[in-house]
């Protein structure tokens, strides 16, 4: 982030994340891309120590009760190890624990956000469904009542942490008949309620964060553990919007940043034709590309994150974050892009990182909801302003500044 838009107490804050980036060893990153590390417990449980868990989260069950511009500044440095810290980083403190507080039982919140935030326990989020994971009211797995519990049957697919974490928030659906918006219902299911990993899959990059498909076969799931209501996760969905999408775009800044470092670093020495690439502006601009494509998401970050933070209307807030994600994390792919090329034949090897940031953050323009969807809930929600807008504008209405504006005849709409 910035660090001129900063107070010092944010600062502080940035420092302690840079302290916990620098912890991650180096062998822990090469273990984890190497699949030979399953799940990064030991980084999570120092984040704990740390209280680097759950910025946001009030204090009394771990948190730090801080906002949002202080949540992105940390998740940008929180990613600089690697994508894949950032994301287990992320779903089980910023997203599950963000449910459970909003939408939980007093007790639910002893039980799992107090431990979580101390990384004593590790969370993870289940939407996806080997069926699809765009549609997400689509789902499949269902969930039906019995006495004081509700039997969960179903599948899972990509779910980070599916290996490793001990709870998980579910979405199920319990009126398969119900319009679909209200159909299904969101629940925090043990581990050891007979949660399995049928598979682990073999990324292209984020590795070491436990990605599993996972199989609910008649679990068993008390009524106590439900968040929110009875057919309404779309109540606890939509909100989650905010973490899930503001918290991915910030930690794709971070991601990509050692990138944009290191390539800056090696144009400064690397020398062709008797002088040092930097000289030739070919490869100077495209550094020149990546410094202001990085700067302009950072500044989007910053604005996304202030907006939310000052409570702006739901609609809005849902705008806002899907705009900055697929934003950011296509100006990232450019950054790493630019980067590789800038470094000719050695960017594309593992001498240096560059291939591994290419790979990790890839993932940045799929995971919790693709960058097309991001494009049709923006349009939605822009549209449906627009409308709005009309009815209550003091703006100038532009549309009539041009010579013909009154060619009644000409504005043909049918
Ligand atoms: C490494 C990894 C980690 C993940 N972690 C998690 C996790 O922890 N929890 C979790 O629940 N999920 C997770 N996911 C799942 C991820 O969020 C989904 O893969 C993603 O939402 C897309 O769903 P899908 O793969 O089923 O693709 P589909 O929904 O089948 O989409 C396929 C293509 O069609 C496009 N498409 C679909 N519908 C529309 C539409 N209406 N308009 C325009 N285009 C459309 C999509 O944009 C995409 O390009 C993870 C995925 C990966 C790869």
């Amino acid at each position: 982030m910035f660090d001129f838009l900063l107070t010092p107490e944010q600062l502080a804050l940035r420092d302690e994340a840079r302290e916990m980036a620098k912890w991650v060893p180096r062998q822990y990153i090469l273990d984890m891309d190497a699949d030979k590390i399953k799940f990064p417990k030991e980084f999570l449980q120092e984040c704990g120590r740390r209280n680097l868990l759950g910025l946001r989260l009030p204090k009394k069950y771990g948190g730090r009760g801080l906002g949002w511009v202080e949540d992105t500044l940390v998740a940008e440095e929180i990613c600089v190890p690697g994508y894949a810290f950032g994301c287990v980083w992320g779903v089980g403190a910023d997203i599950v624990c963000d449910a459970i507080v909003n939408f939980g039982s007093e007790e639910l919140k002893e039980k799992y956000v107090v431990p979580l935030l101390k990384g004593e326990k590790f969370a993870a989020e289940c939407l996806t469904e080997p069926r699809g994971g765009s549609d997400f009211f689509g789902a499949t797995t269902t969930a039906v009542e019995d006495g004081d519990y509700y039997i969960l049957n179903g599948q899972k697919r990509f779910i980070v942490g599916g290996e490793g974490a001990d709870f998980f928030l579910v979405y199920a659906k319990t009126d398969p008949q119900g319009p679909p918006h209200k159909s299904m219902t969101c629940f925090i299911v043990d581990r050891d309620a007979g949660v399995k990993v049928e598979y682990l899959y073999g990324l292209m990059g984020c590795r070491g964060g436990g990605t599993a498909r996972l199989v609910f076969e008649d679990v068993r799931v008390p009524k106590s553990n439900i968040l929110g209501q009875v057919n309404g996760a779309a109540e606890v969905f939509y909100p989650m919007m905010i973490p899930e999408r503001l918290g991915t775009a910030a930690m794709t800044i971070g991601a990509v940043r050692p990138a944009l470092e290191i390539a800056t670093d090696y144009t400064t020495k690397r020398k062709a034709f008797g002088t040092k690439i930097k000289n030739f502006q070919a490869v100077s601009f495209k550094i020149a590309e990546a410094v202001t494509k990085l700067d302009t998401s950072r500044a989007m970050i910053y604005c996304t994150a202030r907006a939310i933070d000052a409570g702006v209307h739901p609609s809005r807030a849902r705008r806002l974050v899907s705009e900055a994600k697929k934003f950011v994390t296509e100006q990232c792919w450019d950054v790493v892009n630019l980067c590789m090329q800038v470094m000719g034949g050695i960017g594309y090897t593992d001498v240096y990182p560059i291939e591994k940031i290419l790979r990790d953050m890839r993932l940045s323009m799929i995971w919790v909801g693709t960058n097309e969807i991001m494009s049709l809930i923006t349009q939605h929600e822009w549209y449906k302003e627009r409308q709005n807008e009309l009815l209550n504008s003091n703006k100038r209405d532009s549309e009539y500044d041009c010579v013909n504006a009154f060619a009644e005849g000409e504005k043909v709409y049918e």
